[in-house]
C-alpha cells in the first residue's frame, strides 16, 4: 500500500518494490543466514554507556539489515538511539509544538526526538567500505545531560558476519562525535580500524584540525576539537580529498556543506541504480525532509545547510535514487518525492 500522505511509509519486503517503482535489482532482501554465533549480548567496550533501561525504544533485531542496489550489497548497522528531550532552542524557526506534530505526522513519538544511529557498509567491486562508524559507545561531549546511546555497531557488523579486520576503506562525512568517535577508542584513543584507509573530505579536515579553531568554538565544544587535534593528525591512514572524486570505485563524494563547514554525502552508484547515503543533510526526516527550511541548533550554517539540503533532495528526486541516512528511522532506506515547498518520505523497511 502506498499513500500520498506526509507519513511515513512502512512497506512490507514483500510490496516494496512494486509500491515504490524499484528496479528489481534494489528490492528488498532478507537478512542473510548468520554463519556463526551472534555476538552475545554481554557487557563489553561497546556496551552502552547508559544502563539499557533507559531506552525507551526497542533495538532492532537483528541489528542490520541486507540489500541490493545494483551490484553493490549494502548492509545497514544499527548503533544506537539518541531519545532527545524536547528543547526549545532546538531549531530557530519552529516551535515545539511544530516539531511534535511532525513526529506525529511520521507515525513517531512525541514524547522525545527519536534519532537512531545507522551506519552502511558497501560491497562492491571486491571492496568492503565502511561509510561512518558511529559513536563508539562515547557520550556526546557538548550535551552530557542527553542520554546518547551508541556503540552496537560492532557487535551487529560481526552479526552480520562481517570481519572488521576485512574493511579496506572507511568514508568519513564530518568530525561530529555520532559519526567519528567508532574510529577510537573510549580510554586510549587508539585507533579501531588501524590497517583500513580513512578518505576523509579535505574541507572538514582542514577546519577541524587548525589549531586556532579551539578559542574560535564555545566552551563545549572544545574538547572534541582537542580529540580530534591530538589523534587525526597523526594517524598515517587518513587520507583527505578535496571534491566531489570518485574516492573508491562506484562511489563519490558529494558537497553537502552546512552542517559542518566540510560536510560530504556519498553517492553509490551501480549500472543504472544509485542510492544517495545523506549522512546527516536531511537528519530527521520527519523534521527536515518535510521542513527543509526549518534551521537546526545541530546545523552549523543553518541558511548554508538547508541550501545543501534542498539541492541534494532535488537531486535525489529529479534521478530518482533511493536515499539513507544516518539518522533515518531504521533501516534508513527510503525514497522521496517533491511535496510543494518540501518533500515526501517513504520508509522502506523490511517487516
Ligand atoms: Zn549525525
Amino acid at each position: 500500500m502506498i499513500t500520498t500522505s506526509r507519513r511515513d511509509l512502512i512497506l512490507s519486503a514483500a510490496v516494496a518494490g512494486a509500491a515504490l517503482g524499484l528496479d528489481k535489482s534494489l528490492a528488498i532482501a532478507a537478512p542473510v543466514e548468520i554463519q556463526q554465533t551472534p555476538a552475545a549480548p554481554v557487557r563489553s567496550q561497546h556496551t552502552p554507556a547508559v544502563p539499557v533501561s533507559r531506552q525507551q525504544t526497542p533495538d532492532p533485531n537483528p541489528g542490520y539489515l541486507r540489500y541490493k542496489v545494483g551490484d553493490a550489497e549494502c548492509t545497514a548497522l544499527y548503533d544506537g538511539i539518541w531519545e532527545k528531550a524536547h528543547d526549545p532552542k532546538y531549531f530557530g524557526n519552529a516551535t515545539t509544538a511544530e516539531i511534535k506534530q511532525a513526529l506525529a505526522n511520521a507515525g513517531l513519538t512525541t514524547a522525545f526526538v527519536p534519532i537512531p544511529i545507522t551506519v552502511f557498509i558497501i560491497k562492491l567491486n571486491g571492496k568492503l567500505v565502511l561509510c561512518d562508524v558511529g559513536g563508539g559507545d562515547q557520550v556526546q561531549a557538548f550535551n552530557p545531560k542527553s542520554v546518547f546511546v551508541s556503540g552496537k555497531m560492532m557487535a551487529n557488523m560481526k552479526a552480520a558476519g562481517i570481519d572488521p579486520k576485512e574493511i579496506e576503506t572507511i568514508l568519513i562525512s564530518h568530525f561530529h562525535p555520532d559519526h567519528i568517535f567508532g574510529l577510537l577508542e573510549k580510554k586510549t584513543n587508539a585507533p579501531v580500524f588501524p590497517n583500513a584507509e580513512i578518505i576523509v573530505p579535505a574541507a572538514e579536515y582542514k577546519w577541524w584540525t587548525d589549531p586556532s579553531l579551539i578559542n574560535r568554538l564555545p566552551e563545549g565544544r572544545r574538547p572534541l576539537a582537542r580529540r580530534i587535534q591530538s589523534v587525526i593528525p597523526n594517524w598515517k591512514n587518513v587520507l583527505p580529498v578535496e571534491g566531489e572524486d570518485e574516492v573508491v570505485p562506484g562511489i563519490f563524494f558529494v558537497k553537502v556543506p552546512g552542517h559542518t563547514p566540510g560536510h560530504t554525502a556519498f553517492h553509490v552508484t551501480s549500472g543504472n541504480t544509485q542510492l544517495m547515503i545523506s549522512n546527516d543533510a536531511a537528519y530527521v526526516p520527519a523534521l527536515c525532509v518535510g521542513h527543509p527550511s526549518w534551521h537546526g541548533a545541530f546545523d552549523q550554517d543553518g541558511p548554508m545547510a538547508e541550501v545543501s539540503r534542498r539541492k541534494l533532495l532535488d537531486r535525489v528526486v529529479t534521478d530518482q535514487m533511493m536515499i539513507c541516512g544516518s539518522h533515518f528511522p531504521w533501516p534508513g532506506l527510503a525514497k522521496i518525492e517533491k511535496d510543494g515547498a518540501g518533500y515526501v518520505l517513504a520508509t522502506v523497511r523490511a517487516s
